[in-house]
């Protein structure tokens, strides 16, 4: 079968020719139809220094798919060959304390499909049958296949009550994007996002932030005055892992405001801890999804009206993937998305 691999500890991907993976008892078979590239990708492509302490080579990428059930191993229950499903990256182990108390996602013992096992840029993809997440009908592959990044900003944005509430987001990749779009589909009133990328700021207001911000250029504390907000953001949404970003979120959220961090900052980032303390406001941080709650969260989202596609700009077949690689790396994308069938 073809993949898409690390095939070498230098920049890039590679395509390449594997075997189709062997399956255990407890795994589910799938055959990809499409894929899509997230910025761990990005990384991977880029050799950074996360890749090179994380990712052993030779290794099969990504973990953004939709595909349907070929086979199913014989202890597997609740799901049948010709099931359509996307399914959870993170493969926890079932037995540690928070797995066993039904919060998966704070498992100690998490492998990442891949990027510590064989990942879903591949022709078939085998995961256990509990991260498999069965599809309704009404549900596109397009959106399957990006419910994972897209499980992100709804984990991230759901963390608090956001009705009527003035949300600060920070970072409009992908992920800040969606979770723009999420805020203002259950009612938030003002939705400010903020960048630097002009293109990606206008691609979230198509999405429905209600206010962009390119700090290159304009002040946020000037914004909130033209807004009327005296007071500060209640909520804020950290989606940049950029210092700058999340000290003018600190220095902008009123009294009791509430912060969600998923951008994943460089080590040692100095924020000012007087903020926190004075304004006694609340941290939380982020890691993946909620399994499942999250998920089922995400169906409701889009079965209730909520529309996300225009984050999907670009889609290419599979053996053009250098180029979905290129465009994601320029920064003048949404979503990417790579198809396999
Ligand atoms: P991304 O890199 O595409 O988006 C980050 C955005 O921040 C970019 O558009 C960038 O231009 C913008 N930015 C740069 N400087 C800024 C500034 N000063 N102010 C505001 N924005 C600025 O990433 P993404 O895929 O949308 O993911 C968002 C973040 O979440 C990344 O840091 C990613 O590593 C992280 N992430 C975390 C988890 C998790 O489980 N915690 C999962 C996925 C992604
Ligand atoms: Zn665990």
């Amino acid at each position: 079968m073809k993949t898409l691999s690390k095939s070498f500890a230098k920049e890039g991907i590679w395509m390449e020719q594997a075997e189709k993976p062997e399956f255990g008892h407890n795994d589910v078979l799938i055959r990809v139809r499409k894929t899509a590239i997230c910025g761990t990708d990005i990384h991977i492509y880029n050799w950074d220094d996360w890749a090179q302490q994380t990712i052993p080579v030779p290794m099969t990428v990504g973990h953004e798919f939709v595909g349907v059930i070929e086979e199913i191993g014989q202890e597997v229950q609740g799901f049948s060959i010709g099931d359509r499903v996307s399914g959870e990256g993170h493969i926890t182990c079932g037995y540690c304390r928070n797995c066993r108390a039904g919060r998966r996602h704070l498992c100690r013992n998490t492998y990442g499909v891949g990027v510590d096992r064989p990942g879903a840029f591949a022709e078939y993809l085998v995961i256990p049958a509990v991260n498999a997440f069965k599809l309704p009908n009404d549900i596109s592959d397009e959106m399957a296949a990006i419910f994972d990044p897209f499980g992100n900003a709804v984990h991230t944005a759901l963390s608090y009550d956001l009705v009527g509430e003035d949300v600060l987001i920070t970072g409009a990749g992908p992920i800040g994007i969606m979770a723009a779009a999420v805020c203002r589909h259950v009612g938030a009133r003002h939705v400010v996002i903020t960048d630097v990328n002009s293109y990606r700021l206008d691609l979230a207001k198509k999405l429905g932030a209600t206010r962009t911000v390119d700090v290159s250029k304009e002040n946020l504390k000037d914004v909130m005055d033209e807004l009327g907000m005296t007071e500060g953001f209640d909520v804020g949404l950290e989606m940049s892992g950029v210092p700058s970003a999340v000290q003018s979120m600190f220095a902008t959220m009123n009294n009791g405001g509430k912060i969600a961090m998923l951008g994943i900052p460089p080590a040692n980032m100095g924020v000012d801890w007087n903020q926190v303390i004075f304004k006694g406001l609340q941290i939380k941080g982020i890691y993946g999804r909620e399994m499942f709650e999250t998920w089922y969260k995400m169906v409701s989202l889009l079965q209730s009206g909520l529309d996300i596609s225009p984050i999907i700009t670009h889609q290419f077949d599979v053996d053009d993937f250098q180029q979905g690689f290129d465009v994601m790396r320029s920064g003048l994308s949404g979503k990417v998305i790579l198809n396999w069938k």
